[in-house]
């Protein structure tokens, strides 16, 4: 039914019934009916209006180490972009990037040519993409500081450029999540400082989560935001939830604010402990904890 689609994306790139699992950091989640990679704008072009011709719903994916995805797997295509597009260059201070970049490698990259204000970002899992589309941080650093323009297309294949104002930030959040909008590429704007200083403060934020968070274990990293006025970590420990399990989905018992795969959970296992952890958090503190993790799939 969808071998349309290999007329528009090398077969190489096309995968049917492709399971989830292997495309997020969760390790968890059912089969995608289509998996693409495009590796240019005009093939995501050319993906999204081979979606509206067919009416299939479509889902954006970076590295996905942001998303649930639910046992039934999805319904319709997934576009991956943290395979493909991937170029990075710099002129002064501006450093442009496409979506597909890891974090990782641009931090790597801008703190070889001595270009500081991402070091926060060292150790973020994702695609420039996913970060832009969550307003990733850490370390008191957000993506929405170094910002300075992002361009997308919307599902009919129009292009757009945004300024930092009408991506509209907030915590882990951004304009983008409403799911209209492709993120292609962005623009930051860094500072020039001395690389020793650069890779020192980078090394030093490797060296914290590889204490505190379980690293060893598949993750989606943080479970919930941040509610006002708590850490979620502690909240969950003086509710005695550290090492709390539901089939494989396990409170991890190095930092509570993660939820861990310890073997062979069913994304049905993380939901059932998110919805438990939830519970205990408003009957015993009166804190209404919302997940930061994206939940994607057929019900
Ligand atoms: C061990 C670990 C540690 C982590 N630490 C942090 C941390 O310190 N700070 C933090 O903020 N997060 C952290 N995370 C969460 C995650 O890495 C970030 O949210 C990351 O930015 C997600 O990027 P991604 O490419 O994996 O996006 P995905 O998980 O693939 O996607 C996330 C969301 O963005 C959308 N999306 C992705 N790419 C695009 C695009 N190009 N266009 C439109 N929509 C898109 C998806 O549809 C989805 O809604 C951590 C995760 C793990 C596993």
């Amino acid at each position: 039914m969808y071998q349309g689609i290999c007329d528009i994306i090398p077969i190489d790139r096309v995968k049917f019934d492709e399971p989830m699992s292997r495309h997020t950091t969760f390790q968890i989640g059912g089969p995608a009916d289509i998996l693409v990679v495009p590796n240019s704008v005009e093939e995501i072009i050319k993906v999204l209006r081979y979606c509206q011709e067919m009416k299939l719903m479509l889902f954006v994916f970076g590295l996905g180490s942001n998303i649930l995805v639910r046992d039934k797997g999805i319904r319709g295509v997934v576009l991956k972009l943290g395979e493909g597009l991937k170029t990075i260059s710099i002129k002064g201070n501006q450093v442009e990037a496409e979506a597909g970049v890891r974090v990782s490698q641009l931090c790597r990259v801008v703190a070889r040519e001595g270009l500081s204000g991402l070091e926060f970002a060292e150790g973020i899992p994702g695609s420039l993409g996913g970060a832009v589309v969550m307003n990733a941080g850490a370390y008191e650093g957000e993506m929405k500081d170094v910002l300075s323009s992002v361009q997308a297309v919307n599902l009919k294949g129009e292009l757009f450029e945004f300024n930092p104002e009408q991506m509209q930030f907030g915590y882990r959040s951004s304009i983008f999540q409403t799911c209209e909008y492709i993120v292609l590429s962005a623009r930051l704007d860094l500072k020039t400082a001395d690389p020793e200083d650069i890779f020192a403060t980078m090394k030093d934020y490797a060296w914290r989560r590889r204490e505190k968070q379980p690293l060893d274990m598949p993750s989606a990293g943080s479970t919930f935001k941040r509610p006002s006025g708590f850490f979620v970590g502690p909240l969950l420990e003086q509710l005695g939830l550290k090492g709390f399990q539901i089939g494989g989905a396990q409170v991890s018992t190095k930092h509570a604010g993660f939820i861990v795969n310890a073997g062979k959970a069913t994304a049905d296992d993380v939901l059932r402990l998110i919805a438990y952890i939830q519970e205990k958090a408003r009957q015993n503190m009166g804190v209404e904890l919302h997940p930061e993790v994206k939940l994607v799939g057929e019900e």
